[in-house]
């Protein structure tokens, strides 16, 4: 079978540059793709064609917009099968959770076609007379989108959609260790007749393509989605080129409680999803089990035993729990993890070896005995480790929950309707689940966090429209 190739797109044209291998993480020989490498030529190029698209794609009618979004999603949805495979291949999630991650783009365009038909402005009583007080809405301009790798096709999705619908055009720098789902994205995006410059692809490094869209004077803002010391950077450049807007969605280190009174089934259910699935690279992992003295022992047992049982294999294989990591470079960290983990004195209950002949696949470690000082659950790890943390109460529970620099989501698993309710208002987070993973989201509801996992508007539903467009207030004298 040939191999797929991928170029960038700039201004509707095809644009080469040097080919790149992108390879199976779960056979590392296996060639899945080949994808032309842009520079900061081929990102300047495509900046000045968003520029150029952009006031003629926000003065298109409404309807232009919506049928050309909603074009977009039916194809996505009508490639399910394929795009699927592809992911998968050069992502490693299960062939399953690909097959959703790819349904959930193609939803998030055909969503933000429709939310094109709600109220897009406000009217308010002047105080004065002969006044007309009203709040319009304007695009930003031109969107910098610069995601990570472990939602190839979902992030891009979700942050290309409502740039397009609210009127910007758009450059999007993709991970460089999944550039097929991008390349497979703007060729359904470029094929639904979107004009050309309205978007554009340049896969790239993030110190040259990346920089070129954070300095460039040309671009509005940027969304990025990514680690939490990258983020700060794309901060500073943002104020630093331009003062322009920005919106980060960064790391975490989300915990999941689990109180005397929880349905250990529940618990452990919740705590193997949230901690293994997606081989723990979901930036909504609970990778801090926060348990009550009570449940504690049954409850590491359980778990410990379930994660043992999990099959790590091809995420082509249906019989698969877990794929491979994605990378040599996040094995070594997550394998350094594990070594900081036993070296501050916890205890290895679950997995915690790696031998050189399983490649990258690595079986889901949890550790006990981890205090919420450690290192270990302080730090993003961003592969299957997590730790239990034994609390005595509850509110030992949401003051641990809560020591983090992060805040993105964080959960209680309990049959008590009033524990429930105090962790809702008390957790610091910015996505709290009950009785649920801590991962898992849908798209018609705002996604974010606070703390360091994030800065600006929330993402995703409606609330993407506040960093997408800039409201203008409007009186008018008659
Ligand atoms: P990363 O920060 O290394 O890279 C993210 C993107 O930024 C990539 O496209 C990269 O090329 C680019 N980049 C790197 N340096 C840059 C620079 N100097 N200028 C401009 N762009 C630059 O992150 P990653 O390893 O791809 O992804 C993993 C991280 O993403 C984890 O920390 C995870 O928690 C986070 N994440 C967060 C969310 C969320 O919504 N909060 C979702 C998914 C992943």
């Amino acid at each position: 079978m040939p191999v797929p190739q991928h170029l960038n797109l700039v201004g509707g044209e095809w644009v080469d540059g040097e080919r790149r291998p992108n390879h199976n993480p779960a056979r590392p020989g296996e060639v899945v793709s080949e994808y032309a490498r842009a520079d900061r030529d081929t990102a300047r190029a495509a900046v000045a064609a968003a520029r150029a698209a952009q006031p003629g794609w926000a003065r298109r009618p409404v309807g232009d917009r919506m049928a050309i979004l909603d074009r977009i999603g039916s194809a996505i949805l009508s490639r399910v099968d394929d795009l699927a495979v592809l992911l998968a291949r050069e992502e490693g999630k299960l062939l399953a959770e690909a097959r959703g991650e790819v349904t959930r783009a193609g939803q998030t365009f055909r969503y933000y076609a429709h939310q094109l038909l709600q109220p897009q402005g406000e009217v308010y009583a002047s105080t004065r007379e002969n006044v007309h007080a009203e709040v319009r809405r304007r695009p930003l301009g031109v969107v910098g989108v610069i995601t990570p790798w472990n939602y190839p096709l979902a992030i891009p999705a979700w942050k290309v959609a409502p740039a397009l619908a609210y009127g910007n055009t758009v450059v999007l720098k993709p991970a460089e260790l999944v550039p097929a789902s991008a390349g497979e994205l703007a060729r359904i995006v470029a094929g639904a007749g979107t004009p050309p410059g309205v978007f554009n692809l340049v896969t790239g490094s993030g110190r040259e393509v990346g920089e070129e869209l954070l300095t460039s004077r040309d671009i509005d803002g940027i969304s990025f989605t990514g680690g939490t010391g990258t983020g700060a950077h794309v901060a500073r450049q943002c104020i630093a080129h331009g003062n322009k807007r920005f919106q980060l969605e960064m790391g975490g280190k989300n915990p999941l409680v689990v109180l005397d009174d929880a349905d250990l089934e529940v618990a452990v259910r919740c705590a193997l999803d949230g901690s293994f699935f997606s081989s723990g690279q979901r930036c909504t992992a609970s990778s801090r089990l926060i348990v009550q003295a009570g449940i504690h022992d049954r409850f590491v047992e359980a778990l410990a035993t379930a994660a043992d049982a999990l099959r790590v294999g091809d995420p082509l294989d249906p019989g698969s729990d877990l794929g491979p990591v994605v990378s040599p470079d996040q094995l070594a960290q997550n394998l350094d993890y594990v070594r900081i983990g036993r070296d501050e004195g916890a205890t290895v209950v679950a997995g915690g070896a790696h031998r050189a002949d399983e490649g990258q696949f690595m079986r889901p470690t949890l550790f006990a005995d981890a205090r919420n000082d450690m290192r270990l659950a302080r730090e993003e790890i961003f592969g299957p480790v997590s730790c239990v943390i034994r609390v005595d109460d509850l509110d030992e529970a949401i003051d641990v929950a809560g020591d983090t620099p992060y805040g993105l989501s964080a959960g209680i698993v309990t049959t008590s309707l009033a524990a429930a309710e105090r962790f809702k208002r008390d957790a610091r987070a910015g996505i709290v689940t009950v009785n649920l993973p801590t991962a898992g989201t849908e798209l018609h509801l705002p996604f974010g966090g606070t703390g360091a996992s994030n800065h600006g508007p929330r993402e995703q539903g409606g609330y993407a429209r506040d960093f997408y467009s800039v409201p203008v207030t409007c009186y008018t004298g008659w």
